[in-house]
């Protein structure tokens, strides 16, 4: 066997995946482009500045996160839940704001979420790994970028290829790219959808659906389908020689254990 290389649903080489974060009002313009080209995208959120009222507002509202969380083409994924800054909070209370922002973001969806996004350039270190892992966290990506198209060597350090304004550049290099023996590549935009408003350029993420949407070479993913997806490739079991293959079983038991009820004294 000379190899053996990941490829996306249907053999695509090319994944493109979106990140937006802190649960501003513009999401909900982003995500009416997203839905006209079909793109897919995963959308980070705090638990502490929703605000339930019919006023305008800045940011979205629980019903607007409970809509976003039924439609399978948006990932909701933690962002924190004070937007703190890790790297000066002690190990307890990085665990304790990570662990309630996901227990409240489950509770408003009713989904299990296990994505993040950290709030800030400077917020990851080994305190805010060990309480994302702690916290039943799955990956974790940075605010930075990289300039690259790889998948991340560490899940808790997903570095983005680039911030939006760099995004049409970095797709013309990206969709160039045409090594099918190559590794699998993934091309990751982030950011925050109130810098369109502010920039006054939604024609510029308009501009990169359309050059991208009908892309036959691109699986379009949010981020954890594509941490699901790599993760079930690499759970694969080979045969000695390499040449065969099998997916492990996919039908597992298990059995939650009731607490027993507490006894009480029978001496009254
Ligand atoms: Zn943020």
């Amino acid at each position: 066997m000379r190899g053996f290389i990941l490829r996306f649903p249907n053999g695509k080489p090319k994944a493109m995946t979106f990140s937006y974060d802190d649960g501003v009002i513009e999401d909900l313009r982003l995500m009416e482009l997203m839905k006209k080209y079909g793109i897919k995208g995963t959308f980070n959120y705090n638990t502490c500045f929703y605000e339930d009222t019919d006023e305008p507002a800045a940011r979205l509202k629980i019903s607007d996160i409970k809509a976003v969380a039924n439609d399978t083409q948006f990932e909701i994924a933690c962002h924190g839940h004070m937007h703190p800054y890790y790297t000066f909070l002690p190990q307890a209370a990085a665990t304790n704001d990570i662990m309630t922002n996901r227990k409240k973001l489950e509770h408003i969806t009713g989904k299990i979420i296990r994505g993040f996004a950290y709030p800030s350039i400077s917020a990851f270190n080994d305190i805010s790994e060990t309480a994302l892992k702690a916290a039943g966290i799955v990956y974790a990506r940075m605010a930075t970028r990289n300039n690259n198209f790889y998948l991340p060597e560490n899940w808790f350090r997903w570095e983005p290829t680039c911030h939006h304004k760099d995004s049409i550049k970095t797709y013309e290099e990206f969709s160039k790219i045409t090594n099918p023996r190559s590794k699998p590549l993934v091309m990751y935009v982030w950011g925050h959808s109130f810098e369109f408003e502010r920039e006054n350029n939604w024609e510029l993420i308009e501009e990169l659906f359309e050059k991208c949407h009908d892309n036959p070479e691109i699986w379009c993913a949010t981020n954890m389908e594509i941490y699901n997806y790599v993760n079930a490739f690499e759970s694969l079991v080979f045969s000695a020689n390499g040449k065969k293959f099998i997916i492990p079983p996919q039908l597992i038991y298990g059995e939650f254990l009731i607490q027993p009820k507490k006894q009480v004294a029978a001496s009254l």
